[in-house]
């Protein structure tokens, strides 16, 4: 694999079997979208291939956590002008149909990455950065042109994008972006909870653990999964799949490993998960496994058919600033995570931030509280006798049907609601979407945490909702399916 400049664009490029292929990738995908806007760049790609249309080459479009990547392959000219009107799209995006094509992506039903990936970037991000890859997309079809242009404009930069070809580069090759760098917001914080411990997955067909590392290593997500299919599928025939997923996030590594379980055996499947993971402790990987993982990891990256594809996942590293690997030195890089020292950091990480996602049946049982002895993410919900006495106060009308002890508070820094024994407050910069359909709201949190809001339910309730919405005017969206409940 080689790396130069084309059209002063960062290309990679290595001769490979085949017809010609190139792609152009650039750093923008879920991670920076917002909770009302969630699903934009999904929504930018569409736009761009409708003016594409009809090619004579095979092409496709992809856009994940942190990045977009459009990929042609064919006749060499005609995928270099792909690229080419690609870029161009990018730059400038035809937003008359956003509308359409928002209604084509509702029926689409896609989502940013892998599934175990998203439950586990939720739980630790929430509804920001790369927590929104598994965002509910609200209100597609109400993005404005001008948020669509907003963040094309800030993103689709020379410095921001990488491109992948399957021979050297020549003056053919044409990226007409904007020159200099891509003004990116920083990096959504992880959110504080408690790990080790158990959480609320949203998959009702996976179980999933999570757990962080010093470095990205895939190497160690794979050890953990041959050993839980040795378990899990091979002796106990409680899962069929199991899959292992690792990404740079934040400095570190970040794995998540999936599993389906058998009807109602759940439980089994997030302990035998955990296990596996505290084993790493007291049985480091043998000869023999290390030398699996070595053989897994050259088969796919040294593979000179898939040689396209792994310079497309090196691109995306490099629109996050990370260094591209050449095969061997990510080989390298990968083995050293599983031995020595290394080793011994990557796994005491892995033990103190791990999280068990739990998925809906085993949450909505009794027991969930507390998942053996993992303390079960209880971090958002605080006794209703901590509800605040400052600020303005809106108490419940009378009313049989209402909640017990409903009550709103909001001060110039926080909103708080009270709804029987508990109760949740947070600062308005953590509100990042209020639903609005006629007198209902629905606050929605940067953890994931919500809870909806009838002005009619309340006295003075005309005075709360202008005052809600005064505070949150920025995070506004239209939800005309809105999934109420008082804590959610
Ligand atoms: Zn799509």
């Amino acid at each position: 694999m080689q790396q130069t400049l084309a059209d002063g664009v960062v290309t990679l490029w290595e001769d490979a079997p085949g017809p010609f292929s190139a792609g152009l990738v650039v750093g923008m995908g879920a991670s920076d979208e917002t909770f009302t806007t969630s699903g934009i760049t999904h929504l930018i790609e569409h736009l761009v291939m409708a003016q594409i249309g009809r090619r004579p080459i095979n092409y496709n479009a992809n856009v994940d956590i942190h990045h977009s990547s459009f990929v042609a392959s064919g006749d060499r000219a005609d995928v270099l002008q792909f690229i080419e009107d690609v870029a161009l799209h990018l730059h400038a995006p035809d937003t008359s149909r956003i509308a359409h094509e928002a209604k084509v992506i509702g029926i689409e039903s896609g989502t940013y990455g892998p599934p175990a990936l998203a439950e586990a970037l939720r739980a630790r991000c929430g509804y920001r950065g790369a927590g929104l890859t598994s965002a509910p997309e609200p209100d597609l079809g109400g993005v404005s042109a001008q948020a669509v242009t907003e963040l094309t404009g800030r993103l689709v930069r020379k410095d921001g994008c990488v491109l992948v070809l399957t021979g050297e580069p020549a003056d053919d090759v044409r990226v007409p972006v904007p020159d200099g760098r891509p003004n990116r917001a920083d990096d959504a914080p992880f959110l504080s909870s408690t790990t080790p411990g158990a959480v609320r997955g949203y998959s009702e067909d996976e179980v999933t653990i999570s757990f962080l590392t010093p470095e990205s290593s895939e190497a160690l997500g794979m050890l953990v999964t041959e050993r839980a299919f040795d378990t899990l599928r091979m002796r106990d025939a409680l899962s069929y799949q199991i899959e292992d997923h690792t990404m740079a996030l934040h400095g570190h590594g970040l794995t998540a490993i999936g599993a389906d379980f058998a009807e109602e055996r759940a439980p089994e499947v997030a302990r035998a998960l955990r296990r596996e993971v505290q084993r790493l402790v007291t049985e480091p990987p043998t000869e023999a496994e290390v030398d699996h993982v070595r053989s897994q990891l050259r088969h796919r990256l040294e593979d000179s058919t898939a040689a396209f594809d792994v310079m497309v996942e090196e691109a995306g590293r490099l629109t996050r600033d990370l260094p591209a690997r050449h095969h061997s030195t990510r080989i390298e890089a990968e083995m050293a995570q599983v031995q020595g020292e290394e080793w011994n950091r990557a796994i005491a990480m892995a033990q103190d931030t791990m999280l068990v996602h739990l998925p809906l049946e085993v949450w909505e049982a009794d027991d969930a509280e507390q998942f053996d002895d993992l303390p079960f993410d209880g971090r958002r919900i605080q006794s209703a006798d901590e509800f605040p006495t400052d600020g303005e106060i809106f108490l419940r009308r009378r009313s049989r049907l209402l909640p017990r002890r409903l009550a709103v508070a909001l001060t110039g820094d926080t909103i708080a609601m009270r709804h029987g024994g508990e109760m949740r407050r947070a600062a308005w910069s953590e509100v990042v979407g209020v639903a609005h359909e006629g007198d209902t709201r629905m606050v929605v949190f940067a953890d994931g945490f919500s809870f909806g809001l009838r002005g009619r339910d309340f006295r003075r309730g005309d005075k709360m909702l202008a005052q809600l919405d005064a505070c949150t005017a920025d995070v506004r969206f239209a939800d005309t399916d809105l999934w109420l409940g008082y804590f959610g």
